[in-house]
């Protein structure tokens, strides 16, 4: 079986604790591997290998930073279905899914491609007589990324092209649950030319992340993964100076207007609420249809389509949604169900108990749809991350909206509607961060950056795409006079153009 190690300055290492965590292949229950778990001591190794790595990795030139970006492009390109394969294995998700989380992890690199120009500078001229003022951006120095399970290749991507191509060296700490990916990850950057010690992996939980948020040579801590461990990354390390963005949990909303297209909507909430099984941050977990009519007939439709989801391996090309990350996250949703309808919800489709002949012992649940759902029902304030969806029922529009902005949660949202002055005004008031016009899952592209609102993120910046080179590089600005042969003598008041 096997063990999935740190590495640390270009050396793989079991570090050192001798405690390790199984890894499983969801689809079938059996272990697949051991992750070590890392302690204090390993993060300071990787901080340290990161700090030596740090003085020439920044001084290279940001074109020859954007140059190794261009390799990781192709390698990753080249290398894509085999980093698919590695994901799905521990995370469980189909093929053709990863392979998207794949796509969207190259648009990161080709965005970071772009550094050189992403960190120009300004120029101003002649601020006050002989007197010049220029900005920069510099790294920060040695920045941390802790991810989730659910996008065990991309969210590390989301993070790493960027810190480095600002010039920062990296420590990521990955999931426990599906930590293969990162050392592939590691493997491409290699193989791409970049240098050791830019980007370390120590595996590991808590122990681990604790020694980040504490450590005095990070610089810096992009978090992703559940609102009560990002609230407490965000906490933790600003206490400790960090600069720090946590991304947290969701629970996506998508209002079905009367005038929707609602073959188009049911297409949309199919993929969106039950692709990835729902362990998407962006999966829409609610669907709000507009007045009864609407309701009844969505309902009439989503029915036969959630009875029908394809669950399977994924291996298996024709599956359209894969096993549960863990037997422990399973039956977590399968309970939320069932208390679901002790609070009054109606189970439509109930997914709970499939059974998958081969494979037996997987972390299998199949599609579930419930009906009034209530605003006040513990089903619909938690996020239930599986494939569940919740239909609330709104009388109207205004009852839809409040609804939303009245949630914890902020992340994504959606509008199906035709009626362009009612989607002008949703994306104008809804308080969420990321928010779709008949676009179920509004996942920014890579030349923007992503972030909820509210309880779904913490910190100012979003991750990635502009915001990403903000929050990994800090600003200098820079004044400048040459002599001149003009003497003016010692000036006792504030410098001003007065
Ligand atoms: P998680 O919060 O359990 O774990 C995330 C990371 O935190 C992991 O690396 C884990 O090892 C670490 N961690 C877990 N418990 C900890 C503790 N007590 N102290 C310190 N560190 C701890 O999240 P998950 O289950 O891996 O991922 C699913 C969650 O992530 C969902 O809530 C989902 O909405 C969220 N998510 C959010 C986004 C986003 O961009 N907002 C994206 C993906 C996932």
């Amino acid at each position: 079986m096997k063990t999935i190690k740190h590495i640390i300055g270009g050396v793989y290492s079991t570090g050192s604790t001798t405690e390790t965590q199984p890894v499983y292949n969801p689809a079938t229950g059996e272990q697949s591997g051991a992750v070590v778990l890392g302690a204090k001591a390993d993060v300071d190794a990787a901080a340290a290998a990161a700090l030596e790595a740090f003085p020439a990795w920044s001084a290279t030139p940001p074109a020859k930073r954007a140059r190794l970006m261009f390799k990781l492009h192709a390698v990753m390109n080249k290398r894509a279905d085999e980093i698919a394969k590695t994901l799905s294995a521990e995370h469980g998700k189909t093929h053709a899914d990863a392979l998207g989380e794949v796509t969207r992890a190259l648009e990161v690199v080709e965005f970071a491609a772009g550094i050189p120009s992403h960190l120009n500078g300004n120029f101003s001229a002649d601020v006050s007589p002989g007197i010049d003022t220029h900005s920069e951006r510099q790294p920060l120095g040695v920045v941390a990324g802790i991810t989730p399970f659910n996008f065990p290749s991309m969210v590390p991507l989301w993070m790493i092209p960027m810190a480095l191509a600002c010039g920062n060296t990296f420590v990521l700490k990955p999931s426990e649950r599906d930590p293969s990916s990162a050392n592939l990850i590691y493997d491409l950057l290699k193989e791409a030319g970049f240098p050791d010690g830019v980007l370390n992996i120590v595996h590991g939980g808590k122990p681990a992340v604790d020694a980040i948020l504490d450590h005095p040579d990070i610089q810096a801590v992009s978090f992703v993964g559940s609102t009560p461990i990002a609230q407490y990354v965000y906490t933790r390390g600003c206490a400790a100076g960090k600069r720090v963005q946590a991304l947290g949990g969701a629970k996506n909303h998508m209002i079905i207007m009367p005038d929707a297209d609602l073959d188009q909507a049911a297409d949309a909430l199919m993929g969106a609420g039950f692709g990835s099984a729902g362990e998407r941050c962006m999966a829409i977990s609610v669907a709000v249809p507009i007045g009864k009519d609407t309701a009844d007939k969505l309902v009439a439709k989503l029915a036969p389509q959630v009875a029908a989801i394809k669950v399977g391996p994924s291996t298996d090309a024709s599956a359209e949604m894969g096993p549960i990350i863990t037997r422990e996250a399973r039956d977590r949703i399968a309970g939320l169900i069932g208390a679901g309808a002790k609070e009054g919800a109606k189970i439509v489709v109930d997914g709970r108990g499939l059974k998958l002949q081969g494979y037996e012992n997987g972390f299998w649940i199949g599609g579930t749809l419930l009906d009034h759902v209530l605003p006040h029902m513990n089903i619909y304030k938690t996020e239930i991350f599986g494939p569940v969806l919740s239909v609330l029922r709104a009388d109207d529009y205004k009852q839809a909206v409040d609804l939303i902005n009245d949630h914890e949660y902020g992340n994504g949202t959606a509008i199906f509607t035709r009626d362009g002055d009612a989607a002008r005004d949703f994306a104008k008031r809804i308080k969420v961060g990321m928010v779709g016009i008949n676009v179920p899952i509004p996942v920014p592209v890579a030349t923007h950056s992503f972030g909820g609102w509210k309880r779904s993120s913490f910190g100012a910046h979003g991750i990635y795409g502009p915001e990403a080179v903000h929050f990994y590089t800090r600003l200098k600005t820079v004044t400048t006079r040459w002599p001149t042969g003009i003497r003016k003598g010692a000036e006792f008041t504030f410098p001003s153009n007065g």
